[in-house]
């Protein structure tokens, strides 16, 4: 039988310097051992054309073993992270179904056990990355997730209040669709690639990822893309054609720009009435109808757009609050308390005040924006005809 064969794909340093600086002989021949119960190798250099670092694989036996390697810089969680996803997409499009997608850990520089590490690490085991010598570097056992709501959770716990920094949301439609939201730049595409192959491992549902531009780049890298079109994952990029189209169609608006604004600025979905979380019957309610806007006159189409799709100018609200506050039967006044419409019928009042748990928007919602974007809403209303929730 053929010895184990390494082939390793480096871009990043000269060979000679990753073959005794990093992979060295001792850490091929651990590996080696690890996967094939063998010490006995060949290797390969393949520096042609791979827009990837820290990659190598193992040949034996008729199966191709894709081992991506660690890589820490101080202070850069980033760098850390952007060899990984790659591997895994180039694992991903391996024609070989005799394929495995390994993690080797070399020696870490720093904290490598932050909340965002073991995050990310859960997210790769999640992805179907075994993890070759994790027992030798990390305290903690780490688990994959074992479903996506288990992901937004501890996602959220990490990002905690500085929602500002997040690259990427993932929610669930009213059609039961999961949604990914994404940014394409910079290591924010790592995450997103790593998200959507992680996610879709678990998930029942059908997927879509919304790519969010970022920059001049609409896209993620072609390879990544590919790989998640493959899985069945549809692509939209958001680049405001599609609301542009649905804004002079229509007076609602279908917009993922919209939804990933509502879900940057209130957080996930959740009802600001009535505190329901369940994501099939929460929507995005715009503050300053989107009718209203499309009727005003001295402002350009692109400003009309801007306005219908700012985060500042929505609530997360369910199907019934939803409803009721585009008929106008409930009224938030510039304070952010809530009112009711004066003349409805006792027995709807009592239903309201059952099902309403919340009669006062938060602060944090409460932005000079939004306020603006209240007073347009209810410039047009008769204040006299509601009165304060008591
Ligand atoms: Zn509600």
């Amino acid at each position: 039988m053929p010895r184990p064969h390494f082939t390793i794909k480096n871009r990043f340093q000269k060979r000679s310097e990753l073959y005794e600086d990093i992979l060295t002989a001792d850490i091929l021949r651990d590996v080696c051992h690890r996967l094939t119960g063998r010490r006995d190798y060949t290797v390969t250099f393949d520096d042609n054309g791979y827009n990837i670092g820290r990659l190598a694989t193992l040949e034996f036996n008729g199966t191709i073993n894709y081992i991506s390697f660690s890589e820490f810089e101080i202070g850069s969680r980033n760098s850390f992270f952007q060899s990984f996803p790659s591997a895994l997409v180039k694992y991903h499009q391996e024609a070989n179904t005799n394929k495995n997608i390994y993690f080797y850990f070399l020696e870490p520089d720093g904290n490598i056990e932050t909340a965002y590490f073991i995050f990310m690490y859960r997210l790769m085991k999640t992805a179907g990355t075994v993890f070759l010598n994790e027992t030798d570097y990390l305290v903690n056992t780490i688990n994959p997730f074992n479903s996506v709501s288990d992901i937004i959770v501890q996602r959220d716990l990490n990002r905690g209040r500085n929602r500002g920094n997040a690259s990427s949301y993932v929610t669930v439609d009213e059609n039961d669709t999961l949604q990914i939201y994404g940014k394409t730049y910079g290591a924010n595409k790592y995450e997103t690639t790593l998200l959507c192959l992680a996610i879709h491992e678990i998930t029942p549902y059908s997927m879509e990822l919304y790519e969010i531009q970022e920059g001049d780049l609409r896209q993620l890298p072609r390879d990544a893309r590919n790989v998640i079109l493959s899985l069945g994952i549809n692509v939209i990029t958001s680049d405001l054609i599609l609301e542009r189209e649905e804004f002079e169609r229509n007076d609602s608006l279908r917009s993922p720009t919209y939804i990933y604004n509502l879900l940057e600025k209130l957080g996930e979905k959740k009802c600001s009435l009535c505190d329901c979380e369940i994501p099939q019957i929460i929507q995005g309610a715009h503050i300053w109808p989107v009718a209203s806007i499309k009727r005003t006159n001295n402002i350009n189409l692109d400003v009309k757009i801007q306005h219908a799709i700012d985060g500042d100018n929505g609530l997360w609200l369910c199907n019934n609050h939803h409803k009721l506050f585009d008929i106008n039967l409930l009224y938030i006044s510039t304070d952010g308390r809530l009112k009711y419409k004066t003349d409805i019928e006792q027995n709807h009042e009592t239903y309201l005040r059952d099902f309403t748990i919340n009669s006062q928007l938060p602060n944090d919602i409460l932005t000079p924006t939004f306020i603006d974007y209240l007073e347009k809403r209810n410039r047009v209303l008769d204040a006299g005809q509601y009165s304060y929730v008591s």
